[in-house]
């Protein structure tokens, strides 16, 4: 298999097999976002991917869930992902579901006839990083979609059977729009009702803009408690039906898992009771023991 390091696929692509059809992301703007800053955007040749596919399924035939990387696979022509889609059929009998990360604006070019063609070559989870719902915030880190565009894309993709997985990144409008980053999150995400939810933690990488900004003391992130407060503020704010819900990533402080409607109450629960632990610690240190 060819892989152009460094490689990335959500936690819940763990036992996927993984194609990298296209090298980096097209947009590759993010303020926050380190990813494929080494990488030059490229869409990888038909013939080489085909190749790649053909021997895999020589390899490893039983084969039942693939990963389409890298950043911005969802790029590419509805066209040239139905090729890749049909081939993987082909060559992988039980396959059952192939994921992708998409962004709003590669969605929105796609008719709902296009993306239900998609659905039905088992392209059927797509992962959207919203970051946030609040218009300001995302043009500060150079989202490049507005909230409600990504709202769209996520509702026309799960109308057509691509479930839908959201991630929001905790601490992303810094100490200052952390009460806005909080109301309007939940409010785009109970829009949305996404399939699943991942909220992450923001933590600053070398080399990003917003990086350099914390450097330049135009930026300043939340501490610890002020994380958990406004991931209590988020849950508190959604009113999702049936969404799955994480957030056991390795940039969380606290790892939390649930379903919604159901667990919001034991969710918001375990928020504050870690939130009285770390004003506890808070207090101790202060009073020096
Ligand atoms: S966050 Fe997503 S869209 Fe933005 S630069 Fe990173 S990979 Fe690209």
């Amino acid at each position: 298999m060819y892989y152009e390091e460094p490689l990335f696929r959500p936690p819940s692509e763990a036992r996927s097999l993984i194609f990298q059809i296209t090298i980096g992301c097209s947009s590759n703007q993010c303020a926050f976002c380190g990813m494929y800053k080494n990488k030059r955007f490229r869409v990888r040749d038909l013939p080489e991917v085909t190749e790649e596919i053909r021997e895999a399924g020589s390899l490893w035939p039983r084969t039942r869930r693939v990963f389409l990387a890298d950043g911005d696979a969802f790029v590419l022509s509805t066209e040239e992902l139905e090729s890749i889609l049909d081939l993987l059929e082909r060559h992988f009998p039980d396959l059952s579901r192939v994921g992708i990360y998409v962004n709003a604006s590669n969605v929105l070019t796609k008719t709902d006839e296009e993306l239900r063609r998609l659905a039905e070559r088992k392209l059927t989870i797509g992962y959207l990083g919203l970051e946030s719902g609040n218009n300001t915030i995302l043009a500060a880190v150079g989202k490049g979609s507005t909230a409600e565009e990504m709202t769209e894309a996520v509702q026309r993709c799960q109308a057509v059977g691509i479930k839908m997985s959201a991630m929001a990144l905790l601490g992303l409008g810094g100490q200052s729009m952390s009460r806005a980053h909080a109301a309007d999150t939940a409010k785009v995400l109970n829009r949305m009702n996404p399939r699943f939810l991942s909220l992450l933690s923001f933590i600053p990488v070398k080399g990003t803009s917003l990086f350099r900004r914390i450097q330049q003391g135009k930026f300043m992130e939340l501490t610890s408690t002020e994380v958990l407060r406004e991931m209590k503020w988020i849950v508190e704010g959604l009113d999702l039906q049936g969404t799955i819900f994480r957030s056991n990533h390795a940039s969380n402080y606290l790892a939390l898992a649930g379903r919604f409607p159901r667990d919001k109450t034991r969710l918001i629960t375990e928020i504050e009771e870690c939130l009285a632990v770390s004003k506890g610690m808070r207090e101790e240190w202060e009073r020096g023991l």
